[in-house]
């Protein structure tokens, strides 16, 4: 007989975005000529950019000739795209890596849910709350979560997230084994500052502790004291992995790459107090469960960093946060109160009159016809928001915003 991994079972079956299909499809059937413009998934929307697809194009043409046929290629990824990665996403920012310690992947979700099977099965792991949930997933699946009480896992430590902390997660006052911090915040769109970082590296380093840090959003910081990535701080190296992907960068939800950065100084202990360095192990997780990305995607992400590239993707973000902008000055301009949008795609916006995230969802689909996603979708601290996504179409993002007008004035 085999027997199921039970812990599956544990996972909530309602998927959020489903639950949100659902809804929306009961609104059009009763309101078939309605025109229903969507906020609320986090997918992009603007096709890629000339240089991108110029050098998939050729890579497309290489595939096809003997010659230039590539097969199977590193599971690390190929030496160019990671030097390249080194040498544009790092030096710049006086961060100096080894390609051997850069993972190119098929996407940041990827390795943020594979990334706990380093660890073992009951390290106590800490979470900011709303958050991504593959985060908590990921280790419901493997069973390190515990079990569901009132919303929460029992073995996962939540760090609220408010407007009254100001979105500033506290350092938790026990150790946790494993902390998973997201900056530029999917979902609530705010930004960490290097001070902030510099205490969660700090505890790390003190209670050995590991931190994953996901800055899939990291090109859409446009303020300058917002830290790009965690090895800005001092020490980060022994202690944090870090994610980033092409994604939300240069449109690649559908190309699929992105990179996962292991330090060679970054270790975790044995039960008998041994230190492991975890660059080798997750080397040998990939090559054993991962045959590499595709030549073709990671070509597509090498071109990102010509200047062409470099130029053409910035103009996309630009795009995006004019949009974000437009919103949050609209939002702003009826009393209602706006955080994120200045470093990210997403607006976190509090529901007027405090109503729950769900009620403010249907208030906004039947009275403007506009999706959203509630907050409480992404964790208990989520209730009383809603998220909006500034990856529309501009002309969409602008009448999302006149219906709303219209109708909250
Ligand atoms: C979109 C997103 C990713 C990236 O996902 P891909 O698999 O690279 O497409 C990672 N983390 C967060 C928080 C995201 O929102």
């Amino acid at each position: 007989m085999a027997l199921v991994n039970e812990h599956f079972l544990k996972l909530p079956n309602n998927y959020l975005f489903a639950d949100i299909a659902k809804k929306v499809n009961a609104f059009k059937v009763s309101h078939p000529h309605a025109n229903v413009i969507s906020l609320g998934i986090g997918d992009v929307t603007q096709p890629l950019c000339p240089a991108v697809l110029e050098a998939m194009h050729k890579a497309v043409e290489e595939m096809g000739s003997k010659d230039s046929f590539r097969g199977y290629g590193p599971e690390q990824g190929y030496a160019f795209l990671r030097e390249a990665i080194v040498k544009n996403d790092y030096l710049p920012r006086g961060i100096h890596l080894d390609p051997s310690e850069v993972f190119v992947n098929d996407g940041a979700k990827s390795d943020t849910g594979n990334i706990q099977e380093l660890v073992r099965w009951d390290n106590s792991i800490g979470v900011t709350d709303p958050i991504y949930p593959v985060y908590i997933d990921s280790n419901v699946m493997i069973g390190r979560a515990g079990v569901v009480q009132d919303g929460k896992w029992s073995n996962v430590v939540y760090m609220p997230c408010t407007a009254e902390n100001n979105f500033t997660p506290q350092i938790p006052d026990r150790r946790v084994d494993i902390i998973y911090l997201c900056y530029p915040n999917n979902p609530t769109g705010t930004v960490i500052s290097k001070e902030e970082l510099r205490k969660w590296v700090n505890y790390a380093l003190k209670n050995d502790t590991l931190i994953f840090y996901d800055a899939a959003y990291e090109a859409y910081i446009r303020e300058d004291h917002v830290p790009h990535s965690i090895y800005e701080i001092k020490g980060a190296r022994k202690v944090a992995i870090e994610f980033r992907s092409y994604s939300k960068t240069a449109g690649f939800t559908g190309v699929r790459c992105g990179y996962t950065v292991v330090p060679k100084e970054l270790t975790a202990a044995t039960i008998s107090g041994e230190r492991v360095p975890l660059n080798p192990l997750w080397n040998r997780r990939q090559c054993t469960k991962f045959n590499g990305t595709s030549y073709i995607s990671q070509k597509a992400a090498e071109a990102t960093y010509s200047p062409e590239g470099k130029e053409q993707v910035k103009e996309v973000i630009d795009y995006y946060m004019t949009n974000a902008e437009m919103m949050r000055n609209t939002l702003t301009s009826l009393g209602i109160q706006v955080f994120g949008g200045k470093n990210a795609p997403y607006l976190w916006v509090k529901t007027p009159d405090g109503s729950g995230s769900w009620r403010f969802f249907e208030q906004l689909l039947y009275n403007a016809h506009v999706v959203c996603t509630p907050g409480v979708g992404f964790g208990p601290s989520g209730e009383g928001y809603i998220r909006l996504t500034a990856f529309g179409d501009r002309n969409n993002c602008e009448e999302a915003m006149e219906r709303l007008t219209k109708w909250l004035k």
